[in-house]
This record gives C-alpha cells, structure tokens and sequence, in this order.
C-alpha cells in the first residue's frame, strides 16, 4: 500500500493528503450514478421562459432580441439569489445584544456575564449582500451533462458565460461556476452556470493573486501558472492534453480524484476577456464522462483576475464528484485525495480523444 503524502498548490499555498491507500477500504455507500429524469417540469428548457425571472442576456440567432423560443444561451438572475442587487432595507447589525434575555446564563454569578466584549460591533459583524446571482442555461434542450452538448454548443454556452462575467466587470470579483448533478450540488438537473458578482474579492483568490504577485516580484517578471504550466508539459506525467490555445492537467496538488485544471497557454489575466479553451473543455468532459457510470456529476468553476488586476492568469478547474465531503475536510480544510493525479492523468489520456 503506498504511503500517504502531502502536497503544496502552486497556486494556493493549500495543503493536501494523497492517500492512494484509502481507495481500497471497504466502501458501504458509495455515491449512486445519476441518471437525469424527464423535462416536463423544467423551467430552463426550451418553451418554459414564463417559469424564470425577467430574461436579461440571451443568445438567439434567429429571433427576436428577447423573450419566447429560439435561444441558444438564455441568463436570468437567479430565482432564489446569494447575493442579491441593492434595495432600500438594510439588514443592520448582527448583534443585537440588547435583545437577549440573560436567562440562558447559569446565574448572575455566570463568568461569562462578566464579559462586554459581546458588545463589540465588530464581533458580529454583518452588511447586506449586494450583488449579482444570475443563472445561465446552456442549452435550450434538456441536457443534465456538458458532456451531452456537442463542441458547437459548449463553444456558445462557454461565449454566454464570459458575456455575462463581461456585464459586471464593475464588480469587485465574478465568480462563474456550475454544478452537475444531485452530489454536486446542483438543485435542477438542466446544464446551467451560475455566476456570482461579489462585492468583495474571496480570500481564496485574494490568496492566489498574492501568490502570483510575490513570484512576478522574486522572478522579475514571471507568471507563476504560467512556469507551472512550463514544468507540467516538461515532465509530462500530469499532462492530459494540449492544443495550440490551452493545455489541461491533473494539478499537482489535486483535491479531488481525476480533478483537471485547463490553462491557456499565454498568460492572460481574466477568462472573460479571453477567448481560448471551449473545445478543450469539450474534450476535457468528454473523457469525464466516459469514466463514470451513469451521467457525469461535476462542480467547476473558473479562477480569473478581479477587478483592475493585471496580473494574473486565469484558469478552469474540473472537479467530477466521485466522493462525498467528510468531516477532515470540513474541519481542516485540507482534503484527502485517493487517486494521485499520476494515475488520474494516465486514465484520462487513453480516454481523451
Ligand atoms: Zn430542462
């Protein structure tokens, strides 16, 4: 049994536990293989846009501007939203000390009451979350898996998702993602992004462009991605493929079986403003979803540059659910992955086409 081992990402500084070893212990559950249902309740599909909020962004060769059938890419703000635009009420503090009755405290001889830093504002801090939550659907079919879109349709639905990261460059940070399926996370089985307008930059990326900058300092002008990219295709052993735009790896501090990162070849700050990497992600789930018994459940989401960040280089990361969370890794937040991304890398290049 290979002994486990910690690696570092380039990219974040974030430990993780290669554990080849646990992948033969005993496994009682296991995640089912999904098999999307019917459409006849679908509110994405194709005929239903009366079931969604107000279109604002769609792509419809054809037909009208907007509204009705014939779209190709069709976006909406997200019915049930995270982060939602700017209204006149105001959620105020989270603190509202005043309002607790000191009857959960043992007796007025509790230490705790002797405390008043609960009365400190910045303890419960909380503002309201002023931004953006938009649903993008991929397809105007009924398609659980963007493995089940040909390379012409992904290209339009990728082109819809920088569209739309493009229309709020003013916010802090856009984070683009889409869950595929039950274990994912995804609550309607119809392909769909979602995109995130925050009004502040999240420490992961905020991390990673820290990172980014010390080595552009210490290197005199580096791209760290872009000298990781170098080694991968170097060493060649987490290589999954490579065309003239973009190449795709198993990241060498993999967090999850068979996880894929794809980079474009030149460095480029922000994926919205590039245009490079659709028919790689075409081949990218392709190979996927060949691997996985029943349809491919997937969480991806895209690194790019917040605003006004020059440098940067973005990249799309793959991560297909194979596994449930566990408890390390919620307590920890350093994942233990089963597969080293050796092994992954040499599965996914006999399947790649
Ligand atoms: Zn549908």
């Amino acid at each position: 049994m290979a002994s486990p081992e910690i690696r570092i990402d380039q990219l974040t500084g974030a430990r993780v536990l290669l554990a080849p070893g646990r992948a033969e212990r005993p496994d009682q559950f296991g995640l089912d293989p999904w098999r999307p249902g019917a459409s006849a309740d679908c509110p994405f599909c194709e005929g239903h846009e009366d079931r969604t909020p107000p279109e604002i962004d769609a792509d419809r060769p054809d037909g009208p501007a907007s509204g009705g059938t014939g779209w190709r890419t069709r976006a909406f703000e997200n019915l049930y939203p995270a982060l939602a635009p700017k209204s006149g009420g105001d959620v105020g503090s989270g603190g509202d000390v005043g309002s607790r009755p000191d009857a959960a405290f043992a007796s007025s001889a509790d230490p705790l009451l002797a405390s008043t830093r609960g009365a400190d504002p910045d303890m419960f801090t909380s503002r309201p979350a002023v931004g953006h939550h938009e649903v993008i659907v991929n397809s105007p079919g009924h398609v659980g898996s963007l493995a089940r879109l040909d390379a012409g349709q992904l290209a339009i639905a990728v082109a819809a998702w920088r569209r739309r990261m493009l229309a709020h460059s003013d916010a802090p940070y856009v984070q683009l993602i889409l869950n595929q399926g039950p274990d994912s996370g995804a609550s309607l089985e119809h392909s769909h992004a979602q995109l995130g307008a925050t009004p502040f930059v999240p420490a992961a990326v905020a991390r990673e462009r820290e990172r980014f900058n010390s080595y552009r300092e210490r290197t005199a002008g580096a791209s760290l991605l872009g000298e990781v990219l170098r080694e991968e295709i170097r060493r060649d052993d987490r290589l999954v493929a490579i065309d003239d735009e973009v190449a795709l790896v198993c990241p060498w501090a993999s967090r999850f079986p068979f996880e894929m990162r794809l980079i474009p070849r030149r460095p480029s700050p922000g994926f919205e403003t590039d245009e490079v990497g659709a028919s790689m992600l075409h081949r990218a789930v392709q190979a996927l979803d060949s691997l996985v018994e029943g349809e491919l459940q997937m969480n991806l989401w895209v690194k790019t540059a917040p605003r006004g960040v020059e440098y940067f280089h973005w990249h799309l990361d793959l991560a297909p659910r194979l596994e449930p969370f566990s408890s390390f890794e919620m307590a920890t937040g350093v994942d233990i992955n089963v597969i080293p991304p050796e092994t992954a890398a040499a599965k996914l290049r006999e399947a790649i086409a």
